[in-house]
């Protein structure tokens, strides 16, 4: 076993030189195999030794993996990955955003989370995005691209609350593999440049988004190097000085600032109204160290995010009413049936009873029992489909009810505004410690608000909150309010077996986040596939609605025409946010049983990702 010091005392001598792998960028000319001079491998799937990094960007697994080689842990890896995703997906991460951190400690044996939620100004109330002039409510994409839908960024207080606690390196060598990749660039892809066309209207309305990211007036073209100065000289400051650069000092004031009055060009197009953010709220921001939730499925335990996002509760009830019923290959209909109903009732719960618990009551105990799960299992027919919305139970009394609730169906169809952005990492060291930790800035590009002079987006992330109640008459524990998170979906998870690691699953996506993690977690666990084969998948997602979303390669899957008789209704997933209709951009990692460590992200969503490992070989 290691010592309790060893972390501290661990040397971690150079750090990074993705300087060294792009130092070549500005010659780029693709190889045979397509790479350019310089760039790192995109190899999706990667089994070894010594630790693992996968996330979507081949530049931020390279950072995080040097950081392992070099004697970082599994923390360290992650917060290094999460600042080089920065700046290569800075669409979907950054400092000017939040996330979700789950770390499982090899020591401890214990899995803890940070909650890096943004969060609501002192100035919010539950009318915030209530047009005065109008009395309505404003249309989602006004409230959007505008400085309303910031909240105080929560990211850089992850890193350092993670550092601090499990880490063993400083932020400032964390931040070092960022700093190179911004400098020397990175070779633009067509995600990239197709993320930066969705945006492009709005990005040319704001001076600074489009100095950046608009270079001649256009996205910049694939194969091009893409580098962000601003941002590499904000992360050395941020090295120099420490966060409370950000918290408490001119950066924080520079982001209020930004939000209060959206730097637009010259008689804009569009109108970005003006926020409320302060400095004031900015320095009282904290990011929680809070218990996982947690439910046994399969014999295993099931860990992930408590509220303010919904992803543990809800991931966590589907899968404790699948363990009612034989999910197994041999029945592949009634195993896609079982998994689109148990989303469906979960997300029923979930929009009745989940937002931030310091403003509500969350049972979150009753939503991840057993008891409860099974309770709501009855609704499920093998030879029907429910009928959305279907009406939330009780979870304050779980196993109380001797009969099975109605599932009439309630209310109006919640159709969901979250945006198909964010991104998910997944490190491991070779002391079995492992971090799972999804970050966004929530719509692909955020509010579309660049801080000027310092090369990041700012988030939307008030704008996963409910303009008005779902359901009117109804309590929304999800409404707006001052210094209140917003509910997310977000779902890190990592799963034990007999108390060590056996897996870490996470994704963006919006609400379709949880149906990914279920899914890849229904399909290694339940159907036998390998952790690669389960990611790589056709994906479906059920959210309590009347269809079912579902990406073009689900669609024609032999089990479709079945699933169709028993009243699913799919329909193809629309390109909401992203270039292509795709569902998700998962990675994970798993403990083989032969002692290797498999690394595994999108052989082909968004480009597909990067997976790499320590040792190839013992
Ligand atoms: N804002 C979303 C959430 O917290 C994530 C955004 C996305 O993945 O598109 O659930």
């Amino acid at each position: 076993m290691p010592t309790p010091t060893r972390r501290r005392s661990r040397t971690v001598a150079a750090l990074v030189t993705a300087a060294a792998l792009t130092t070549s960028l500005s010659a780029a000319r693709a190889a045979p195999d397509g790479r350019h001079p310089g760039e790192p491998p995109r190899t999706p799937v990667a089994t070894g030794y010594g630790g693992a990094v996968a996330s979507v960007s081949p530049y931020a697994t390279q950072v995080g993996l040097d950081v392992l080689k070099h004697g970082g842990n599994a923390v360290d890896a992650a917060v290094a990955t999460a600042a080089a995703l920065g700046v290569t997906e800075p669409y979907s991460a950054g400092i000017g955003g939040g996330g979700f951190f789950v770390y499982y400690d090899a020591r401890s044996h214990k899995v803890s989370t940070i909650d890096g939620r943004e969060t609501g100004p002192a100035a919010m109330n539950t009318d915030f995005f209530i047009d005065p002039a109008t009395g309505q409510p404003l249309a989602f994409t006004d409230a959007v691209n505008s400085g309303l839908s910031v909240g105080v960024p929560g990211t850089l207080k992850t890193w350092t609350t993670a550092l601090d606690k499990w880490g063993s390196i400083s932020l400032k060598k964390a931040l070092q593999g960022g700093i190179d990749v911004a400098q020397n660039g990175f070779i633009v892809d067509p995600t990239f440049n197709g993320f930066t066309a969705l945006n492009q209207t709005r990005f040319s309305q704001i001076a600074p988004t489009a100095q950046l990211f608009l270079p001649h007036g256009a996205p910049p073209a694939v194969g091009s190097v893409f580098k962000n100065p601003d941002l590499a000289n904000t992360y050395k400051l941020i090295a120099k000085d420490g966060p409370d650069v950000f918290y408490k000092g001119v950066l924080g004031q520079e982001v209020a600032n930004t939000a209060q009055h959206p730097p637009t060009i010259a008689n804009p197009t569009m109108n970005f109204r003006p926020g409320v953010l302060t400095a004031a709220d900015i320095a009282a921001y904290t990011a929680p160290v809070q218990a996982p939730t947690h439910v046994r499925y399969q014999g295993l335990d099931v860990y992930s995010i408590a509220p303010p996002s919904s992803g543990g509760t809800t991931v966590g009830e589907a899968l404790n009413i699948l363990s009612n019923f034989d999910v197994s290959p041999a029945d592949q209909v009634q195993a896609l049936h079982l998994y689109d109903e148990a989303s469906r009732i979960a997300f029923a719960d979930r929009n009745r009873w989940v937002g931030d618990a310091a403003f509500n009551d969350v049972p979150v105990k009753g939503l991840t029992s057993a008891a409860y799960g099974k309770e709501r299992s009855c609704l499920i027919s093998p030879t029907s489909t429910l009928t959305s919305p279907v009406a939330p139970g009780d979870p304050s009394a779980p196993g109380g009810g001797t009969t099975c609730p109605g599932g009439a169906p309630v209310g109006t169809e919640v159709t969901g505004t979250e945006g198909l952005s964010t991104t998910h990492l997944v490190t491991a060291d070779k002391w079995g410690d492992v971090v799972s930790y999804t970050l966004t800035i929530e719509q692909t590009g955020g509010s579309a608000i660049t801080v000027p002079g310092r090369g990041f987006l700012l988030n939307n992330e008030m704008t996963d909150f409910d303009f008005t109640p779902i359901h009117p008459g109804a309590p929304d524990p999800n409404l707006p309010d001052a210094g209140k998170r917003p509910r997310s979906s977000m779902s890190p998870t990592i799963v034990l077996k007999d108390g060590r690691p056996y897996m870490a699953v996470g994704s963006p996506g919006g609400a379709s986040i949880i149906t990914t993690v279920l899914q890849i977690l229904v399909n290694h666990l339940d159907l036998g596939m390998s952790l690669p084969d389960a990611i790589a998948a056709p994906r479906a997602s059920q959210r309590d609605r009347s269809v079912t979303d579902a990406e073009p390669a689900f669609l024609n899957l032999p089990q479709v025409p079945a699933l169709k008789a028993l009243g699913e209704n799919f329909v193809l997933v629309a390109p909401s946010g992203t270039p292509t209709p795709e569902i998700g951009a998962a990675t994970g990692l798993q403990f083989l049983p032969n002692g290797e460590i498999q690394a595994a992200a999108e052989p082909a969503r968004r480009g597909g990702g990067a997976a790499m490992v320590v040792h190839p070989a013992r």
